[in-house]
């Protein structure tokens, strides 16, 4: 490997992991952005946040003042992304992370049924959101990443890796999220790296499809299903992974990792049959 590509990690400030970098996250109004938001800016980062509802817009801002530029805005759009990474850059003046996380569920939905007439008008709605607005956003941000030499940190799943925690859709666009982490991390080296965190069940409002008022952290049971089928026994909450972002969007902490996807998820892989 030559040397030219291999770049001294800038010298952090002590108060802080991220003291100085500049974040985008989308989706991060509630839940897991959020936590990301918030355990960002105590890093010592500004972030943009790409959100879909003026609350949102109001509540951050109130939080954290000059420290956060929300964005109102679709992930689904194109324009909303081109938007908000300009309105990151114009404000303070590059952008160092972009985080896609916003996402829909379809609460386990078995698929026979999904009526056929239903189905691609349902695949719409969620691979749009779930897969669409995370290539928007990278797309968004290219230019922005490649001046900073900087990184992406997708929010993945265990549904990335795992049946059973959701339906064929969500599972398949979860899944589908693998390839992109692999594919971007191979095209876009060496100048951003790619990687992603991997949540297992997270006290959230995870919302679903159009006209579906179910929430994730509603349902009854939900609490106890995961505690019982996760090793470590509890349901996380979104702060819970919240530092491995912050692990890889730090330059100091992981130069060298691209392609890499972190499972926070309470052990999954080692659950008993
Ligand atoms: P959440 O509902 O709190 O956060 C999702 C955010 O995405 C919300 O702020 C919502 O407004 C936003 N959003 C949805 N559609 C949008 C759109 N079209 N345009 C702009 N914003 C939109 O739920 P969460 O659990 O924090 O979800 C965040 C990510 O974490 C999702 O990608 C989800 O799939 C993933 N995830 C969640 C869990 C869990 O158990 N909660 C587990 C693994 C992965």
């Amino acid at each position: 490997m030559s040397e030219t590509l291999r770049e001294t990690p800038p010298r952090e400030a002590a108060n802080g992991r991220l003291a100085g970098q500049v974040a985008l996250v989308t989706g991060g109004g509630k839940g897991i952005g959020r936590a990301v938001v918030e355990r960002f800016i105590a890093e010592g980062a500004r972030v943009g946040v790409l959100v879909r509802s003026e609350t949102d817009v109001d509540n951050l801002r109130a939080a954290h003042g000059a420290s956060v530029c929300p964005v109102l805005g679709d992930v689904r759009d194109w324009e909303a992304n081109r938007q908000a990474v300009e309105t990151v850059v114009t404000t303070y003046g590059k952008l160092d992370t972009l985080v896609p996380n916003a996402g829909v569920y379809d609460f386990g939905d078995r698929f026979e049924d999904i009526a056929g007439e239903d189905l691609a008008q349902r695949y719409r709605q969620l691979f749009d959101v779930n897969v669409l607005g995370y290539l928007l956003a990278v797309r968004a941000g290219l230019d922005a990443l490649r001046e900073t030499r900087g990184s992406i940190v997708f929010t993945l799943s265990s549904s990335s890796f795992f049946s059973g925690g959701g339906g064929t859709l969500y599972v398949g666009s979860k899944h589908g999220l693998v390839g992109v982490v692999r594919q971007l991390a191979f095209e876009l080296a060496p100048d951003i790296r790619v990687n992603a965190v991997a949540p297992g069940g997270t006290r959230t409002n995870l919302g679903g499809l159009p006209g579906d008022e179910r929430q994730l952290a509603g349902l009854d049971g939900f609490d106890a299903m995961v505690a019982k089928t996760v090793p470590l026994g509890f349901l996380s909450e979104p702060e819970d992974h919240a530092g491995l972002y912050v692990t890889l969007a730090s330059r100091a902490e992981s130069g060298f990792v691209t392609a890499e996807i972190i499972r926070s998820d309470g052990g999954l892989e080692v659950r008993g049959g």
